[in-house]
């Protein structure tokens, strides 16, 4: 049998860099690595395509594939559902392929629970302070929401001990450093 592709779980507070230390994995290791597309209910955000950062879908049909078990993790965040379809995860990692899922700490629960030789990562802001300017710095929300997400960062951030490993995203050179050779490592674990 072929080798199993190995399930890295990535979360960390809005605003922390995750994305962008995401997208340069996924460019760096490409072939080897993809993301799993979530399901949200959110509305998209300017520039953002059905299909390429989320399918975007009403909460009945999120609802409807709760129902269904279409979901491999889910959670609320915000105000939004989130939710991983489960098979083309199992698909991918039995094809050897690794994934990447970008989510929160009640979904990464929920993965270590019924994946529990996946690989979690939490990323850390350097502060508090310097987490609320790169929220308002990206003017992607109204100021509501930021306070809304900034009151999920505070509950979140004390959660990073659940994870393998926490990286701080000071440097975004040396963040991703670390994430490149926690990655690496667990790439050759098998
Ligand atoms: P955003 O609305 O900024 O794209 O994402 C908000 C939060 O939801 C982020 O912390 C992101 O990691 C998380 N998230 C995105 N997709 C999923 C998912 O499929 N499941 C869970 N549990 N969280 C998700």
């Amino acid at each position: 049998m072929g080798k199993r592709g190995v399930l890295i779980v990535f979360s960390g507070p809005s605003g922390v860099g995750k994305g962008t230390l995401k997208k340069r994995l996924l460019e760096e290791f490409e072939g080897q690595i993809v993301d799993s597309v979530s399901v949200t209910t959110r509305e998209p955000r300017e520039g953002e395509l059905d299909g390429r950062e989320y399918f975007f879908i009403s909460r009945q049909e999120f609802e409807r594939r709760v129902e269904n078990n279409d979901f491999l993790e889910h959670a609320e965040f915000s105000g939004n559902c989130y939710g991983t379809p489960r098979e083309n995860v199992v698909n991918l990692l039995s094809q050897g392929i690794d994934v990447v899922l970008e989510i929160d700490v009640q979904g990464a629960r929920q993965v270590r629970k019924q994946m529990p030789d996946c690989v979690s990562i939490f990323i850390l802001p350097p502060s508090f302070e310097e987490l609320e300017h790169r929220l308002r710095e990206r003017h992607t929300e109204t100021e509501e929401k930021v306070l809304a997400r900034l009151e999920t960062a505070k509950r979140e951030i004390p959660c990073a001990g659940e994870y393998d490993y926490q990286i701080v995203n000071n440097d975004l050179d040396a963040a991703y450093d670390r994430l490149r050779s926690v990655y690496m490592q667990a790439a050759h674990r098998t």
